[in-house]
């Protein structure tokens, strides 16, 4: 069965998109750690980020970099964070959350967002792209 995140690139499922090229997609959590939190992820569905190849790695990595500068641009913060975990969806994807204080990498404090506001903050980040 695909996975949620297979979903969202298919536009099965709405997602809020900041950024997509050949081989990656990023959007906002719908659930985030702070305003601005984002997922990257392969298009090939892969369950761990370490199986994906090399190649592959490096393309995700390359494209969470833009992204990221792309976040800092827009949101306020000390710097992005970067966090991979995978325990709720099993396709590869890395977190970058806009961070203060290292209490903001903490997944269990969340920050709740009006769905106008993830729309603004989607088309802010994907202007600075
Ligand atoms: P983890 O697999 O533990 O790295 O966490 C998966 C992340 O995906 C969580 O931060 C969720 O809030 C996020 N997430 C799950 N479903 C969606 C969705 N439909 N749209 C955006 N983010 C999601």
């Amino acid at each position: 069965m695909a996975s949620v995140f297979t979903k969202i690139i298919e536009g099965e499922i709405p997602s809020y998109t900041v950024a997509e090229d050949d081989f990656c997609y990023a959007f906002l959590d719908i659930n985030p750690n702070t305003k601005g939190h984002t997922l990257c992820v392969p298009k090939k569905e892969v369950d761990k980020l370490f199986d994906l190849d090399e190649m592959e790695y490096s393309r995700l990595m390359s494209f969470s970099r833009k992204v990221a500068i792309a976040i800092e641009a827009v949101v306020h913060c000390k710097r992005v964070g970067m966090a991979v975990v995978g325990l709720e969806v099993p396709h590869a994807h890395i977190h970058l959350i806009p961070i203060h204080s290292i209490g903001d990498m903490n997944f269990s404090q969340k920050e709740e967002m009006l769905p106008e506001e993830f729309a603004e903050l989607a088309a802010a980040i994907q202007a600075k792209l």
